[in-house]
């Protein structure tokens, strides 16, 4: 069984900007470990603090490489436009095609608090963005059109997956 269950979309966690780490200890280690171990089990690609409940700028991610943490990141440019099918284990089982910028500049810290700085392409570029996005409090129905939004939101509500939101975050849709 894995260390945490995932939040899914209705939980409000989801949607709060996350705080930054303020300090690099064991119990962050521990909390790596464990968000790592969710995420295999899911399995995912990418996991962000947010998504086991846990208010940190911090996420991890495996996109066949082997397991890797980054804490604080920051996207310091993107370039280029990129379509991929996405999907979000804190929105389970769907995904839609979203456009994206194709390649980022990502900078941030890992466990020994040394600096990490990817310029990422395509695909390890859509999970960095994607992994951002958490940590900002975005899910992945903000990134779609306004239509395929809402029937996105009704295919939620009717698969009875999490609770329906009333307050999205960056204004956009309110259900009634
Ligand atoms: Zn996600």
């Amino acid at each position: 069984m894995a260390a945490y269950d995932i939040r899914v979309i209705g939980d409000p966690v989801l949607r709060q900007k996350a705080n930054d780490v303020a300090e690099i200890d064991g119990a962050l280690v521990k909390l790596v470990e464990d968000m790592l171990e969710t995420m295999y089990a899911a399995p995912g690609i990418g996991l962000a603090a947010p998504q086991v409940g846990v208010d940190k700028r911090l996420f991890v991610w495996d996109i066949g490489y082997g397991p890797n943490a980054m804490v604080n990141p920051e996207i310091i440019e993107g370039d280029g436009e990129w379509v991929f099918e996405e999907g979000c284990l804190s929105v389970p089982g769907l995904s839609w095609e979203i456009v994206r910028p194709k390649k980022i500049h990502i900078v941030g810290r890992d466990l020994d608090g040394n600096e990490m700085t990817y310029e990422a392409d395509e695909l390890e570029s859509r999970m960095f963005q994607h992994e951002m996005d958490h940590l900002n409090g975005v899910l992945l129905i903000e990134r779609l059109d306004e239509d395929t939004r809402k029937s996105a939101l009704k295919t939620l509500r009717d698969l009875q997956i999490g609770t329906p939101e009333t307050k999205p975050a960056g204004g956009g849709l309110t259900l009634p």
